[in-house]
């Protein structure tokens, strides 16, 4: 018997499957171990919680996708944590954008992340690789969960300051947050216990409030699918290639408004081979399980 552990560590959730002789043979998800949100105890934590729930006998490879893995300093650190649960396997860490094209079926093209954080990542024939985005909820993340729901914030505070009335959205955001009214909206973005992962949550307030006709939100989705063709756009001019471009995490593969502007975005670019992902992610580490080292 041959095993394989395929791992997707994402902003919120680290997902992870057992192969044996290619077959799943466990599937659990844990907390997120992104060591940009979570702590190096934490990561160790998620990985124990993990593997004892996968329970591998005899591992010998493992493919990590991890979102916030930029540099080769930052896969050598991942690798370390797991490398303990799996004595003796190849381990190979990628950044979790490489997943996508893998979960697509794709050897060439472009992934575009939007979930709890965003990026863009792509391969062209020739094996050159690019990115785009990826620098994390304090730096960048545009179109992400967490930006969508920070931007619904900042317009609540602008139109306060300007003495307009509260929006739909921003009465909907005080709600789900138990602010007594659009000033409470500033402690509860910055309260401890309500992290990156809670306010990427909430993005589907917003979403929500799009769909119910409050324009704010319905900019603030314009604006996060025109940010994601922009980062898109880079990576294909840098590649030279036209497609295809896989669209996946949360908001990408699940709100409408998002795909819609993406595609018609993309489309004005002249880009007309976009396709949202249906597979999850830690799928494309299953994939690569397989793959030539
Ligand atoms: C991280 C990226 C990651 C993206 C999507 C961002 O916050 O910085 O490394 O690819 O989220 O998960």
């Amino acid at each position: 018997t041959r095993e394989g552990i395929a791992i997707d560590i994402g902003g919120t959730k680290t997902r992870g499957l057992l192969l044996r002789d290619g077959m799943v043979a466990a599937d659990h998800t844990v907390g997120s171990a992104n060591t940009q949100n979570v702590s190096r105890e934490e990561a160790e934590l998620a990985f124990a919680e993990l593997f004892a729930a996968l329970s591998p006998s005899a591992v010998d490879r493992v493919v990590v996708g991890a979102g916030g893995a930029d540099t080769e300093a930052d896969k050598e650190a991942l690798a370390s944590l797991v490398a303990p649960h799996a004595p003796g396997a190849r381990i190979t860490v990628v950044h979790d954008s490489e997943l996508l094209l893998a979960a697509a079926g794709a050897r060439t093209g472009v992934a575009v992340i939007a979930g709890t954080g965003s990026a863009a990542w792509g391969r062209n024939d020739a094996g050159e690789e690019s990115r785009s985005g990826g620098w994390g909820y304090l730096l960048g993340d545009e179109g992400s969960g967490y930006w969508l729901s920070r931007e619904a914030v900042r317009l609540s505070l602008r139109r306060m300051n300007s003495g307009l009335d509260a929006t739909g959205l921003a009465l909907a955001l005080c709600a789900s947050v138990d602010a007594a009214d659009v000033a409470g909206l500033i402690a509860a973005f910055h309260d401890p216990e309500k992290g990156r992962r809670y306010w990427a949550g909430r993005s589907r307030i917003v979403v929500e409030a799009a769909e119910q006709g409050d324009e704010g939100a319905q900019g603030i989705l314009a604006q996060a699918s025109g940010d994601l063709v922009v980062l898109a756009a880079s990576v294909l001019e840098r590649l030279g290639i036209h497609g295809p471009v896989v669209l996946g995490g949360g908001l990408g593969q699940h709100v409408s408004a998002i795909q819609n502007g993406f595609r018609e975005g993309l489309a004005r670019l002249g880009y007309h081979d976009v396709r949202i992902l249906e597979q999850e992610p830690v799928f494309g580490a299953a994939a690569l399980l397989d793959a030539p080292a």
